[in-house]
């Protein structure tokens, strides 16, 4: 099913050209890690608490990793503990710290930008009575220090703050932070998940208490998380079990993630070095869009910033239809809003720099890596030119909110259901619409009709971009992707999906002799 499914979207993505710019959302196993990974895997399958030999080659395994990411942040090995993910991490501080002081101390300083692993511990921790205050950030996300020094008081027991954000790459000066925070007594956790690799990191000159990491960001493999917890530093453990990473974090430890964080933690001085290129690479990139949309906005920070990423937006451009081009060109970058509700909601850290819901819509994030070449710029804003001069012929976007009983029950209107059959076994589909076999769309085109609008839709809206592109190759003229899919539709107009879901669905047959 898997090869014929991607069979299947390399047919449609008739440029087969894979072009990877969404390293801030994970990053490629280097061949490096991928090594020692394999050697793990293939030989050292003690468990780390037994005594006997293969228990003790494991633990020392371990250590090694251990002192390879303590290096790499300027820790202590005793103060670096690991954990499945960075969530994990920045959950068991806040949590842990939290319990710690209140009630005698009662609030967190925080800032608007961070991760959602930090802003949804701290909406729990509200609501076990914590109180949360936000430093507000300038219009290129760097917190306010005056701010700052005004919010933290002597009811503070923690202040949390990112230390490179993901979506715009800007920088705080934790330093100052952890200047302002110690005047009152006050813990300092920062996440440090992006900049991992990607700018020096001094945990010990910067004076914080407690960090958190994960080795996906930096070519490492995903399902582990580091925890930096300065000596003498309140902490309680999030699991309680065994008696592993002293006692802190319980649970066997995963040697082969272990070993491939700290396999990526070695190529650290490396990647920090190779950072000017890649830097230069954005240059050139910001460049070459500026060219081609003089009104685009830069969100990120001239200075300040991360070297690999870029927010831009488009005045006029939906990120959405923007995407889709791009994807179905090979082209992975991520958007500026969230599309989990089936609408965009702008994202957090964009409106916390003042950037409007329109704008946000419009907005981009394009994160480089190391294996990224001039090459993949000049193909990726040849895209972006001929989608913006209108080169390429586009996709329509409809809202959720805007798919109504008029479009619904439109006679002109071709509703063409292209989700997998673990989704229509899930949940109905829209009324009047036509099931085909996503796999293979080019079997159906003869039933698809060529004069009406098509409103293509799937779960989530991904797919059914893709095939909504296709259609437009194959000649269709007015496509409709349904954003969010059924599932945001489902979400915004329970009203609609309760009434009508499932009525005159009509289930085409491939023609195979197409
Ligand atoms: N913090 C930041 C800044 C991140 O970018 C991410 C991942 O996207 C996380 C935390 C969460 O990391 P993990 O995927 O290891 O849970």
């Amino acid at each position: 099913m898997e090869i014929k499914y991607f069979a299947f979207l390399k047919h449609l993505i008739r440029f087969n050209r894979q072009v990877y710019f969404d390293h801030n959302a994970t990053t490629p196993i280097s061949s490096h890690v991928q090594g020692k990974m394999n050697q793990v895997l293939k030989n050292h399958y003690g468990n780390p608490s037994s005594f006997y030999g293969s228990g003790r080659k494991s633990a020392e395994l371990v250590e090694q990793a251990r002192k390879h990411i303590s290096q790499a942040i300027h820790a202590d090995p005793s103060e670096v503990i690991f954990t499945a993910c960075a969530t994990e991490s920045n959950n068991a501080v806040l949590k842990s710290v939290a319990a710690h002081f209140y009630p005698t101390r009662k609030k967190i300083v925080s800032t608007p930008i961070e991760h959602p692993s930090v802003l949804n511990t701290l909406a729990y921790l509200e609501t076990q009575g914590v109180i949360v205050e936000y430093c507000p950030v300038d219009n290129k996300g760097r917190v306010r220090l005056a701010e700052l020094e005004k919010l933290i008081d002597e009811d503070t027991f923690l202040v949390c703050c990112i230390l490179a954000n993901n979506e715009t790459g800007v920088i705080q000066d934790i330093k100052a932070v952890t200047n302002i925070a110690k005047k009152h007594g006050a813990l300092v956790l920062t996440d440090c998940v992006q900049a991992l690799g990607k700018i020096p990191i001094d945990l010990h000159a910067w004076d914080v208490d407690y960090a958190s990491f994960s080795a996906h960001k930096l070519y490492g493999p995903k399902g582990i998380g580091a925890l930096y917890i300065k000596q003498n530093s309140p902490f309680t453990p999030l699991l309680h079990g065994g008696h592993q990473e002293s006692g802190l974090r319980a649970g066997t430890e995963s040697i082969h993630n272990i070993v491939g964080f700290g396999a990526a933690c070695e190529d650290v001085d490396k990647l920090l070095a190779h950072g000017r290129s890649v830097q230069k690479l954005k240059r050139k990139l910001i460049q070459r869009l500026k060219e081609i949309k003089p009104d685009c906005v830069i969100n990120s920070p001239e200075t300040d910033c991360l070297p690999n990423t870029l927010s831009i937006t488009f005045p006029g451009v939906e990120n959405a239809g923007l995407m889709g081009m791009l994807d179905f060109r090979g082209i992975a970058v991520s958007a500026g809003s969230a599309c989990s509700t089936g609408e965009d909601t702008p994202s957090h850290v964009l409106k916390a720099i003042g950037v409007s819901d329109q704008a946000a819509r419009e907005t981009i994030r394009i994160s480089l890596g190391r294996d990224t070449s001039a090459g993949d710029i000049q193909y990726m804003t040849q895209v972006v030119r001929d989608y913006i001069e209108g080169r390429v012929s586009f996709v329509n976007m409809l809202t959720p909110a805007q798919l109504n009983e008029n479009i619904l029950f439109d006679k002109k209107t071709f509703i063409l259901d292209v989700r997998p059959g673990d989704d229509r076994k899930q949940f109905k589909g829209l009324p009047n619409s036509h099931q085909v076999n996503p796999l293979r769309v080019e079997h159906y085109l003869k039933q698809i009709p060529r004069d009406n609008n098509i409103l293509v839709y799937c779960p989530g809206g991904g797919l059914s971009v893709m095939i909504s592109y296709y259609l437009k190759a194959k000649g269709y003229k007015r496509v409709t992707n349904l954003r969010g899919g059924l599932d945001g539709w489902r979400k915004r107009r329970s009203d609609l999906y309760e009434k009508y879901a499932g009525q005159n669905v009509t289930i085409l047959e491939p023609d195979i002799t197409n």
